[in-house]
């Protein structure tokens, strides 16, 4: 391992709490297996003091940021620059540094759909899609799915009121394509008959209430992928259930793993070597 020097580039983390994060392992065992001069440092970061770490850190040898609950929205206003998907979205979670300006993207949405794609074989344009939930990642998962041409995605969140603001949202912002479904609603399995995606973006099924499914095991049919971006167990009951099923299925750390890889191209220009991040996250996360 090289130690950090005065010319290191640094990549930092916002958020708090960080505790259980797993993205400096990923990130710093990148930077390590290329031989690269950057070093990856979480910071807890209140958000009374979000102004003014960001601003100081901006004028360290600091050449990009990952930023995390509960900083994704607040951070734009400090922001030079906005990439248009995150604009879209409202939230960041990338931040590149060039030329002393900061630029905000979201690799959260593209991260999503390049797991989806390497594991099974999906594209969005003309797809229907069947979203559980519409907290922070439901948002950039749907805007992203909107923005790569999605036919349809139904949106069905306990708090129907969210998914109103969020449909409406996607509605007038990229393309006539989402629609709210209650968590009731009794045509729920017609809809799912429709649809080639199921999503969870709940946090239900996650440890420790691991047994928990975001919706009657009735309504999987065998004709969809459903994938769950919980990804602490890899394989929640929802899979278990959808893969005993006939379905095909997507565990969400390949998400983690992508949305990690988007930000690190972003701030080396490199390519990241993404089969041995995805191995250290997984043994990372059974450690922290
Ligand atoms: P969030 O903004 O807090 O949203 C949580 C969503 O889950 C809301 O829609 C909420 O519904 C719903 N929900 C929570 N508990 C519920 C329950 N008991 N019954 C029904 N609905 C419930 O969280 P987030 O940031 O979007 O994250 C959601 C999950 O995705 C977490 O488990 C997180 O670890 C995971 N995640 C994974 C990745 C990845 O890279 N794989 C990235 C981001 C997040 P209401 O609106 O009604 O409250």
């Amino acid at each position: 391992m090289q130690y950090p020097t005065v010319t290191t580039k640094l990549v930092i983390l916002l958020g708090k709490p960080l505790g259980h994060s797993v993205s400096p392992q990923m990130h710093n065992l990148a930077f390590e297996k290329l031989d690269l001069d950057y070093c990856y440092m979480p910071v807890e970061v209140a958000p009374a003091d979000l102004q003014t770490v960001f601003n100081g850190l901006t004028r360290m040898n600091v050449v990009g940021f990952n930023v995390t609950i509960p900083h994704k929205i607040n951070i734009i206003k400090y922001l030079d620059k906005l990439d248009p998907l995150a604009a879209t979205i409202g939230a960041v979670n990338t931040i590149c540094v060039r030329n002393g300006k900061t630029i905000g993207y979201n690799t959260d949405g593209e991260g999503f759909l390049q797991s989806l794609e390497s594991e099974a074989h999906i594209t969005p344009r003309g797809k229907r899609f069947f979203l559980l939930g519409c907290g922070g990642a439901a948002r950039a998962i749907s805007m992203t799915l909107a923005h790569h041409g999605a036919k349809k995605i139904f949106i069905c969140n306990r708090t129907l009121s969210k998914a109103e603001k969020l449909t409406t949202e996607i509605n007038e912002k990229i393309a006539d394509c989402a629609i709210t479904v209650p968590q009731n609603a009794a045509n729920r399995a017609d809809i799912l008959q429709e649809c080639d995606v199921l999503i969870n973006t709940t946090s239900i099924g996650m440890h420790p209430k691991e047994n928990a499914l975001p919706i009657e095991e009735s309504l999987i049919g065998k004709h969809l992928t459903v994938a769950d971006i919980v990804y602490n167990p890899l394989t929640t009951q929802l899979l278990k259930v959808a893969k005993d099923r006939g379905c095909a299925t997507v565990h969400g750390l390949g998400m983690l793993v992508n949305q990690g890889a988007a930000g690190f191209r972003l701030w080396t220009g490199i390519e990241p070597p993404v089969k041995e991040m995805f191995a250290t996250v997984f043994s990372a996360m059974n450690t922290v």
